[in-house]
């Protein structure tokens, strides 16, 4: 998002860009290594990767979380984004995609994103 817009999903304004990372990160604010860059989505690699291949893909707009009204459109762009990741980092044996929601999850950054894991064998379990 670029700046504060009315949320016909939740009936609120959007946070903007100075309230959230992640919203800096999709407007180019904030510099980060991209990987993979639409209208709709920006992939970029974590700051703190668990994995050789760790890389984060967002919407530009705000979202908390995977539950927040997310339009089809948007999740259909995130999952053309996870196959470029894939596609750029060389993921020919597979990866793992994991999200977050709230407290038990450990969320900690409140902008909808989907972690893109791989790159080593990251075992049977899901944890
Ligand atoms: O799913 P969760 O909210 O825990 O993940 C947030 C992720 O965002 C972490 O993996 C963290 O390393 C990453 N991060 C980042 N750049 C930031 C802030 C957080 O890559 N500026």
């Amino acid at each position: 998002a670029t700046g504060p817009h009315w949320d016909p999903l939740r009936k609120e304004l959007a946070l903007t860009d100075t309230d959230c990372i992640f919203c800096k990160i999709a407007s180019h604010e904030i510099p980060s290594t991209i990987v993979y860059e639409d209208d709709l989505v920006i992939a970029f690699d974590d700051l703190s990767p668990q994995a050789p291949v760790h890389t984060l893909v967002i919407p530009k707009d705000h979202y908390r979380d995977i539950t927040d009204g997310v339009p089809a459109e948007t999740l259909a762009a995130m999952t053309h984004a996870i196959d470029e990741v894939a596609r750029a980092k060389g993921l020919t044996d597979g990866f793992r995609v994991i999200t977050n929601k709230g407290a038990d999850a450990g969320q900690t950054v409140m902008h909808f994103h989907m972690h893109v894991l791989g790159g080593k064998p990251l075992g049977e379990g899901l944890l």
